[in-house]
C-alpha cells in the first residue's frame, strides 16, 4: 500500500491540506505501507522554492515522515512527453490554438443559458476538433487536447471482450471509491461514455506554456511511483474519471481512491490558499502543537 501527498508549492499549507495529508499518512501507517510526498510543480510560472521548503518543514512539524528524495514534476517532462507520443502516435490528441475567450464565445451558443461547466472549466465545444493535423510528430508549445470521443472508442474496442473493467453498454466502470464522492458515491463507481462525452469533453492534456498538464503528469507519476490508494479531496472526484480514463489509454495500473470531505471555514467557504489566516504555519507561530491540529481538522 502506496499513498501520497502531492501539494503545489504555490502558496502556504493550510489546514485542509493538513487534513489531507495527515488521512493519507495515517492510512499508509495502518497498513504497515508507504507514505510519499510529491512536488507538483508544472506551473513554473507560480511555484517558488520558499513555499516547498515550507512544505517540508510544516510536514516534519505535523509529524510525518517520507521516503526522499522527493519527485519534483518539473523534473519529469521526458516522462510526461512520452506519454503525450503514445497518445498522439494513435491520434488521441489535436492542437488547440483556442484561448479562453475563443472557448466562452464558442459554447455560449444565443438564448441557451449558461455554457456547461466539468472538472476542466467550461466543456470544450471542440472548435479545433477537426482542423487538419500538420505535424506528424508530437508539436512543441502548443495545447494539446484529447479527443474524448476517440479516445472511448478506441478504450471500448480494446476493451470489449476482456470483461471486468471494460465498458458495458456505454457504462464505463470507473474506479473503486474508498472514501466518499461529494453525493455520497462510495464502492464501485461506473460512469456512462455520454457522461465523459458531454459534461468533461475534450480536456487540455498539454498546455501550451507547461508542456503538460495536471491530468496527464498526475497520471503519470501516480504509476511511476506505485501509488496504490490515493486520497485526496472530493472537489477532484470528477477529474478522476478523467485520470482512470488516462491510466487505460497508457496501459497503468488503476488505484483504488479516497476522496475525503473538504473543510470550510465559518461562513462555509472551502479553505483555499488565499487563507493565510489558516496557514500551518501560523497556527505553529501562535503556538499550536501537532495534535492541536489533528483536533482543528477532525482526527
Ligand atoms: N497538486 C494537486 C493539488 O494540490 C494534487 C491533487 C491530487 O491529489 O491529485 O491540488
Ligand atoms: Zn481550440
Amino acid at each position: 500500500m502506496r499513498t501520497r501527498f502531492a501539494p503545489s508549492p504555490t502558496g502556504p499549507l493550510h489546514l485542509g491540506h493538513a487534513y489531507s495529508a495527515l488521512r493519507a499518512h495515517d492510512l499508509a501507517k495502518d497498513a504497515g505501507g508507504k507514505f510519499i510526498l510529491r512536488i507538483e510543480d508544472i506551473d513554473r510560472g507560480r511555484s517558488r522554492e520558499e513555499w516547498e521548503a515550507l512544505i517540508h518543514e510544516d510536514l516534519r512539524w505535523l509529524g510525518l515522515s517520507w521516503e526522499t528524495p522527493v519527485l519534483r514534476q518539473s523534473e519529469r517532462q521526458d516522462a510526461y512527453r512520452t506519454a503525450l507520443d503514445n497518445l498522439w502516435q494513435r491520434g488521441l490528441l489535436y492542437v488547440c490554438t483556442c484561448n479562453r475567450r475563443d472557448v466562452l464565445a464558442a459554447a455560449s451558443a444565443p438564448n441557451e443559458g449558461e455554457p456547461l461547466v466539468g472538472p476542466d472549466g467550461i466543456v470544450y465545444p471542440g472548435t479545433c476538433r477537426s482542423k487538419s493535423r500538420m505535424h506528424s510528430g508530437l508539436p512543441d508549445g502548443v495545447a494539446l487536447r484529447l479527443n474524448m470521443s476517440s479516445a472511448l472508442k478506441q478504450f471500448g474496442k480494446e476493451r470489449s471482450g476482456i470483461g471486468s473493467l471494460a465498458a458495458e453498454g456505454g457504462r464505463f466502470r470507473a474506479f473503486q471509491e474508498t472514501g466518499r464522492g461529494p453525493n455520497g458515491e462510495t464502492g464501485k463507481i461506473h460512469s456512462s461514455y455520454e457522461h465523459l462525452l458531454n459534461n468533461i469533453g475534450d480536456v487540455v492534456l498539454a498546455r501550451r506554456d507547461f508542456g503538460t498538464s495536471y491530468h496527464l503528469s498526475v497520471v503519470v507519476d501516480d504509476a511511476f511511483q506505485g501509488i496504490t490508494q490515493v486520497v485526496r479531496g472530493e472537489d477532484l472526484f470528477e477529474a478522476t474519471l478523467i485520470h482512470v480514463l488516462l491510466q487505460h489509454l497508457l496501459g497503468l495500473e488503476v488505484p483504488t481512491y479516497l476522496h475525503h470531505r473538504l473543510l470550510r471555514d465559518e461562513s462555509g467557504n472551502r479553505l483555499a490558499k488565499r487563507h493565510d489566516s489558516m496557514a500551518i504555519r501560523s497556527y505553529r507561530e501562535a503556538g499550536a502543537t501537532p495534535s492541536d491540529i489533528r483536533d482543528l481538522v477532525g482526527l
